[in-house]
């Protein structure tokens, strides 16, 4: 019978070692956070993002922990950035084991008062951003078998709250779309997942009354995305809810 390691021994060492990961927005918050954990788990790391100097700072620090990285400018939103991030980062670093789709922004109100112009950022970056990115990396992963695909949805795809109607539209569409592309890519051996965090401490959105203290952190996201990438392959986690213990 097949024994799987323990918890301690899936993060010992480098259980990624030999390993590509590829982050969208990994220059700064969660994605940063994420990259941070994969380097340290053993993964050659590619990040992008749109602005060039956060992503050459954040490819610096990477780089100390003497993981392999690759930092290029690209918007998730358009097809050419997208496909463009993955066939050069690919040609860096080798084909991609594991993709997280991180890149996002939230603009909040009441949707009736949003822009045609807000309405196509948010969803061409969280929604279509996904669409766009995985379809660069699913062709060879469904050639070699294997593959993670990690979404960072929110709690605001779980749940409706006042002035949250385009974010949250965003959202509910990414599980949509992340359950749908789970059934459809089980079968080679790649494994599509949502994170839902709650509110998390970066510079994403203002905590207003929230006490930062007690915010989620973005490590605290990384280390779910931790847990999905080092799960035995017979083990598929869809979905990873994460609230604070306590409210801020
Ligand atoms: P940040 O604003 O701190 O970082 C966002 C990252 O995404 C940056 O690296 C940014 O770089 C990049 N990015 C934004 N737009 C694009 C784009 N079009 N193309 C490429 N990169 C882009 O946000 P967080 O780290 O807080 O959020 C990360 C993810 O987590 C998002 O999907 C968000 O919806 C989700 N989330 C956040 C929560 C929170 O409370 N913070 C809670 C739940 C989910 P640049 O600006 O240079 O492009």
């Amino acid at each position: 019978m097949m024994h799987s390691p323990s918890v301690s021994q899936l993060f010992a060492g480098a259980p990624l070692s030999g390993q590509v990961a590829l982050v969208t927005g990994g220059s700064r918050g969660i994605g940063l956070a994420i990259a941070r954990q994969l380097a340290q788990l053993g993964a050659a790391i590619g990040i992008c993002g749109r602005r060039r100097a956060a992503l050459d700072t954040a490819a610096k620090t990477l780089g100390e922990s003497g993981a392999r990285v690759f930092a290029a400018v690209a918007d998730v939103s358009r097809a050419a950035d997208a496909e463009g991030f993955v066939s050069q980062a690919e040609s860096a670093l080798g084909p991609a084991d594991i993709l997280v789709n991180n890149a996002g922004i939230g603009r909040f109100g009441t949707a009736h008062e949003f822009s045609e112009a807000d309405w196509d950022s948010i969803l061409d970056t969280n929604l279509k951003g996904v669409f766009l990115v995985s379809r660069a990396v699913v062709p060879s992963m469904i050639r070699r078998r294997t593959g993670h695909i990690v979404n960072i949805s929110s709690l605001a795809g779980k749940n409706t709250f006042a002035g949250g109607g385009v974010y949250c539209a965003s959202k509910w569409g990414l599980q949509g779309l992340s359950g749908c592309m789970a059934e459809d890519l089980r079968q080679y051996g790649i494994r599509v997942s949502v994170v839902c965090p709650g509110s998390v401490a970066t510079e994403f959105s203002s905590p207003g009354a929230k006490n930062v203290s007690k915010m989620l952190q973005p490590e605290d996201v990384a280390h779910a995305v931790a847990m999905l990438v080092t799960q035995a392959p017979q083990s598929f986690i869809s979905e990873v809810l994460i609230r604070p213990t306590q409210k801020p």
